[in-house]
């Protein structure tokens, strides 16, 4: 049964899709943000397989990076909570902080297909792991994406004020007192866990594609 939240909490990865304009469903956000304990369906995903292949990278990563001489951070120990003005809080836990000589990289990893959020969700760690954050006083930051046979670094220079004020725009609806718009898509809504209890918009089929025969080409 669905429980109120005391303040507005978000998860970074709620955010980093709609940023990217990957996702459109603004309300699936909005409703987490403002709730929790409510009916969730199970969705299409193998949470085991990903859990194995993400640990697998995330350890070859830290060996690696071990290797070059950086003292590195796992998970756990980046998780991080930042509480802005308005009372909402945004909470996060990037895969890997390694330092070396006032250097640090943040990483994240990544088994599926780059995608433009996976850079953004970088972006936001750079934006808010450091704050009130030992290990990353004076230290150089900058990003990096991980993939399985890639990688795409992203400097400090990228996180200028288009994506702070991107951000917090995005931070303040989401986390704010009015409902956003329900975006009913397949593409969305077969990931989405929020159950026929809260949410009876649900597409549960692909869309058809209508066929029709022309003379343009
Ligand atoms: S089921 Fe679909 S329409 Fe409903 S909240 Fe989830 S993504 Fe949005």
């Amino acid at each position: 049964m669905r429980e109120l939240r005391s303040e507005p909490y978000i998860w970074v990865t709620w955010l980093t899709k709609l940023l990217a304009g990957e996702s459109a469903c603004e309300w699936s956000a909005w409703f987490r943000a403002h709730h929790k304990d409510y009916d969730k369906l199970p969705v299409d995903f193998d949470l085991a397989k990903w859990t194995m292949e993400h640990g697998e990278l995330v350890n070859s990563r830290r060996e690696q990076l071990r290797d070059e001489g950086y003292d590195v951070y796992i998970e756990d120990e980046n998780a991080f909570r930042r509480i802005g003005k308005t009372g909402i809080v945004v909470s996060g836990k990037p895969d890997i902080l390694a330092i070396r000589d006032g250097q640090g990289v943040i990483e994240d990893c990544k088994t599926g297909r780059p995608r433009i959020s996976d850079q953004l969700q970088v972006l936001v760690y750079m934006l808010l792991l450091p704050i009130n954050n030992e290990r990353c006083k004076n230290v150089a930051l900058s990003g990096r994406v991980v993939y399985r046979t890639s990688t795409v670094d992203i400097p400090m220079t990228a996180l200028d004020d288009a994506f702070r004020e991107g951000f917090v725009e995005l931070i303040h609806r989401v986390g704010g007192d009015s409902p956003l718009a329900k975006v009913p898509l397949w593409s969305e809504c077969r990931w989405c866990d929020i159950g026929p209890a809260d949410c009876l918009y649900r597409v549960t089929e692909p869309p058809e594609s209508v066929e029709a025969q022309t003379d343009l080409f």
